[in-house]
């Protein structure tokens, strides 16, 4: 029986999906051909990234054991990988005590994602990246509370009771509603009035969610103005020095914390793997997400730039889009291997959910509506 090993490189959204339908894929023909399925991904578990607000604010963990993800009889390897010998067909990477080793594969997936866009160093305050960055916000925001109602100074006792959040993407709404909510939370248990909690959302922007319809950013802005959170539409914030934080309408404003949620950009591993990549460095592949010029490689999520080769549409950075593609890889892979018509990929995104802090529920949009 033909034995064929594929790994699927990076244990986000995209990857976790694309080991169940691959394994769904040929767990049918498993009298024919024998699949030896591996995962990689450099965590010891895997994290639910669109919930990183939830350990900045109310501390809630996010990570989930990757015995729970994984299909039965798929092998998880904790390594990250260093780089591609595309000749040998060989994925090198390092193990959790840093020894360099290799695994060699037939068909590879990369799905090695996303990573937030840090600020600049000299800019002050926290960039919510990852599980670390949301626990050393949670950690001041608390600190701050606890020397709010210490101090006698009102002034001082305002600054410690203010956050401000840079960025008002997706993310950027979503952290701001949430630690609104938990500031407030924490101030009534330690004797505070949740009253004087204030956290300022600054929108470079003229409206918040531009990518949906006026009348969802109007909904948004009135949720939040409901959990106390004030948006400061077409400013940006520059950085934070002495507790003020300054901003580009030329004010400054007292603050015990500010927080960056700017964006995110293709993970920066991908430049040492040799695969030919966009402008913006997303891995570049035809509509079936096979890598160009690179055969048995494939790609999808965050790190691949995936055209509708119908509408000229490229998805963009969400599992929104990420699943859908990792749903019709398992066909894809299926068809390549044994000689059918590969499935080709179609822009689904018809649909956003915005959360709003636990107290508010979501909000949810249909695009184009
Ligand atoms: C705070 C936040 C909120 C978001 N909210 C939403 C939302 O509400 N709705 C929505 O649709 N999308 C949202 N997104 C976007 C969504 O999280 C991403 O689109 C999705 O996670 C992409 O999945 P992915 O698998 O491509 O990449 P990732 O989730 O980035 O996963 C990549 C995986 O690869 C692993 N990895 C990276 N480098 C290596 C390496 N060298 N070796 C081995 N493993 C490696 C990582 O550990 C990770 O497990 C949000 C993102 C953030 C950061």
């Amino acid at each position: 029986m033909e034995q064929v090993t594929c790994i699927v490189l990076g244990g986000g959204f995209a990857g976790i999906h694309a080991m169940k339908a691959i394994h769904q894929a040929f767990h049918e023909q498993k009298d024919r051909m024998e699949l030896n399925l591996i995962l990689m991904d450099k965590l010891e578990a895997h994290v639910r990234k669109v919930l990183l607000f939830q350990p900045a604010a109310s501390g809630e963990p996010i990570t989930v054991p990757w015995k729970q993800l994984l299909p039965e009889g798929v092998r998880f390897v904790q390594g990250a990988a260093t780089h591609i010998d595309h000749e040998r067909k060989q994925l090198h990477y390092q193990d959790q005590n840093g020894n360099e080793k290799k695994l060699p594969f037939d068909k590879l997936v990369v799905a090695v994602g996303s990573m937030a866009e840090k600020h600049a160093s000299d800019q002050g305050g926290f960039s919510l990246i990852d599980t670390d960055s949301a626990r050393d916000i949670r950690i001041k925001w608390m600190a701050n509370l606890e020397q709010a109602a210490k101090t006698s100074n009102s002034l001082e006792k305002r600054r410690l009771m203010c956050a401000a959040v840079a960025g008002a993407g997706i993310t950027g709404v979503e952290t701001a509603a949430e630690l609104a909510h938990a500031m407030k939370a924490e101030s009534l248990r330690i004797g505070l009035d949740p009253h004087d909690v204030q956290v300022h959302l600054f929108n470079a922007k003229a409206r918040l969610f531009q990518e949906g319809p006026v009348k969802v950013s109007h909904k948004i802005e009135r949720t939040l103005a409901a959990c106390g959170v004030t948006v400061h539409h077409q400013c940006k914030a520059l950085y934070e020095k002495d507790g003020l934080l300054n901003v580009s309408s030329r004010k400054s404003l007292p603050v015990g914390l500010t927080i960056w949620t700017l964006g995110l950009k293709p993970n920066p591993i991908l430049l040492q793997l040799s695969l030919p990549l966009t402008k913006d460095e997303q891995v570049k592949v035809d509509a079936s997400y096979r890598v160009n010029g690179r055969p048995n490689i494939y790609s999808i999520g965050d790190c691949a730039h995936i055209v509708d080769p119908i509408t000229g549409i490229a998805d963009g950075m969400t599992c929104k889009e990420a699943i859908p593609q990792a749903q019709r890889l398992g066909s894809v892979l299926y068809a390549d291997m044994t000689g059918g018509t590969a499935p080709q990929h179609k822009n689904v995104i018809t649909s956003f959910t915005i959360g709003l802090g636990p107290d508010r529920g979501n909000v949810d949009t249909q695009m184009g509506a």
